[in-house]
C-alpha cells in the first residue's frame, strides 16, 4: 500500500454501542485492518449501557480516548474498572452525547433502539460519516437525522446488510432509473412454523436466527419479521425511492443481501456470507474497499438459491411498517417505540410472541385517534411520539398480562 493511500484511511474513529454485536464486530474488524497494516486509526471514543467489564476490556486494548457508560449509577464502577489508565470517563445519557461529540471523522451508531437517537444525531451535526446500523433511530427520526447530515455536509453509510447491499448498487446520479428495491428477508427462526406454534414460542427460541448472529432485540424483530418493516422505512429515508417501490421477498439463505431493479428490467444485487463485517468494512473503505476476514461464498455448496412471499397473517408486522410509512407523521416513531416496550415484556417473560405486534398495532390505532404533524421535522416531535408510543404499550402489555 502506498503512504498516501494509508494515509487517506488514516481515521479518528468512535463506536457507539461498541460492546454490542455490531460493535464487537467493528472493534474485530479494525484490528483485522490494522495487523495488516490495511488502515491506521485512533480510536477517540468508545460507548457502552451497562456492560462495564467488556467495555473496560475494549479499552484497555484500544486505548480511546474517552469512554462512556449509558447507565449513570455504573460510573464509580467504570472509574475503578480504568483506574491508572489516564482514559477520560463519564456515565449517564449525556456522556453517551459527549462520545458522539468528540472529533472522530467515523462514527459507527451501534446503539440499539431509539436511545440512540440523540447520541448519532449530535455526530451528524458536526459533519461526521455515520455508519449507521441502530435502524431504531432512522424510523424514529428519520427526516430530522437525513436533514442534519445534509445540513452539516456529512454521510450516511448504511451497515445494516440490505441497505448497505443497496448502497452498493444504487445508482444515485440517476434515481429515477431505479424502479424497485427488493429487500431480502431470511424468514427468521419462525419461518416454517404454524401460528398456534409461533403462538408459544420462547425468547430463547426466537433469538435463534437461522443465518446471522446478532443482538436479542434484532433477533426477535427477525422472527416477527418487524425488521424487515423497519428495514423499510429505512430504505425510504436512505434512498430517493417511494415506499411504495419497496418489496420484501423471502429468501432464506441469506446470501443476496437485496437488490435494486431498474427501468429496462435489470436487477443487480449485492451477495455475500452472512458477516456483518462485510458491510462494516464498506462503510470503514467507502468508496474505495477495505480486505475482511468474512467468509467467502461457496457457490457449489449452496447450490440453491430460494425465494418465497412472506406470510401476511402469520408475520403482521409488515404490513403494520408498511402502514405506519404511508401514514407518516408519528406513526412510525409510535411503531417503533410500541416494538421496542413489547420486544422488551417478551424478553422478560412477559409478553406472548404473538402479543408483540399485537400491542404494537393497539398502540398505532390509538395513535390514529389523535392529531399529530404529518412530518417530523424536529427531534422534539419525534422524542413526543417516541414517548406517547411507549406510555400506550406499557400500559398494552400491562393490560394484557392482567387478562
Ligand atoms: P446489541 O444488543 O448486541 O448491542 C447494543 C449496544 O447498544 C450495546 O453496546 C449496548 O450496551 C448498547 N445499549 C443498549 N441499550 C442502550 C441504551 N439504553 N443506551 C445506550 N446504549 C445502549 O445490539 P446489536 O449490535 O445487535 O444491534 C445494534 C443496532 O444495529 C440495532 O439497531 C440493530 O437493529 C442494528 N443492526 C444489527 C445487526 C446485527 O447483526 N447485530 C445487523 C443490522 C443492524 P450494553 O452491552 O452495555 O448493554
Amino acid at each position: 500500500m502506498t503512504e498516501a493511500k494509508k494515509a487517506r484511511k488514516a481515521r479518528r474513529i468512535t463506536i457507539l454501542g461498541s460492546t454490542g454485536s455490531i460493535g464487537v464486530n467493528t472493534l474485530d474488524l479494525l484490528e483485522f485492518a490494522a495487523r495488516r497494516g490495511e488502515a491506521e486509526f485512533q480510536i477517540e471514543a468508545l460507548t457502552a449501557h451497562r456492560n462495564v467489564a467488556l467495555l473496560a476490556q475494549q479499552a484497555k486494548k484500544f486505548r480511546p480516548r474517552f469512554v462512556a457508560i449509558g447507565d449513570e449509577a455504573l460510573r464509580d464502577d467504570l472509574d475503578a474498572a480504568l483506574a491508572g489508565t489516564g482514559i477520560e470517563t463519564g456515565a449517564g445519557p449525556s456522556a453517551l452525547e459527549d462520545a458522539a461529540a468528540r472529533d472522530a471523522d467515523w462514527v459507527m451508531a451501534a446503539i440499539v433502539g431509539a436511545a440512540g437517537l440523540h447520541p448519532t444525531l449530535r455526530a451528524a451535526k458536526r459533519g461526521a460519516s455515520i455508519a449507521l446500523a441502530n435502524k431504531e433511530c432512522l424510523v424514529c427520526a428519520g427526516d430530522v437525522l437525513t436533514a442534519a447530515i445534509a445540513e452539516a455536509g456529512g454521510e450516511l453509510l448504511p451497515v445494516d446488510s440490505e441497505h448497505n447491499a443497496i448502497f452498493q448498487v444504487f445508482d444515485f446520479e440517476r434515481p429515477e432509473r431505479v424502479s424497485r428495491l427488493i429487500l431480502t428477508a431470511s424468514g427468521g427462526p419462525f419461518r416454517e412454523w404454524t401460528r398456534s406454534q409461533m403462538a408459544a414460542a420462547t425468547p430463547a427460541q426466537a433469538v435463534a436466527h437461522p443465518n446471522w448472529s446478532m443482538g436479542a432485540k434484532i433477533s426477535v424483530d427477525s422472527a416477527t419479521l418487524m425488521n424487515k418493516g423497519l428495514e423499510l422505512i429505512e430504505a425510504a429515508h436512505i434512498f430517493p425511492i417511494s415506499h411504495e417501490q419497496i418489496e420484501i421477498v423471502v429468501h432464506p439463505q441469506s446470501v443476496i443481501h437485496s437488490m435494486v431493479e431498474y427501468v429496462d428490467g435489470s436487477v443487480l444485487a449485492q451477495l455475500g456470507t452472512p458477516d456483518m463485517r462485510t458491510p462494516i468494512a464498506t462503510t470503514l473503505a467507502w468508496p474505495d474497499r477495505t480486505p475482511s476476514p468474512s467468509a467467502r461464498l461457496d457457490f457449489a455448496k449452496i447450490a440453491r438459491l430460494t425465494f418465497e412471499a412472506p406470510d401476511p397473517v402469520r408475520f403482521p408486522a409488515l404490513r403494520l411498517a408498511r402502514e405506519s410509512v404511508a401514514q407518516g407523521g408519528v406513526f412510525p416513531a409510535m411503531l417503533n417505540a410500541a416494538n421496542e416496550v413489547a420486544v422488551a415484556a417478551f424478553l422478560a417473560g412477559n409478553l406472548k410472541f404473538l402479543d408483540i405486534a399485537g400491542v404494537t398495532e393497539q398502540v398505532l390505532e390509538q395513535a390514529g385517534r389523535r392529531n399529530g404533524p404529518a412530518r417530523l421535522s424536529t427531534l422534539d416531535e419525534a422524542v413526543a411520539a417516541d414517548q406517547e408510543g411507549r406510555r400506550l404499550a406499557a400500559l398494552a402489555v400491562a393490560a394484557r398480562a392482567a387478562a
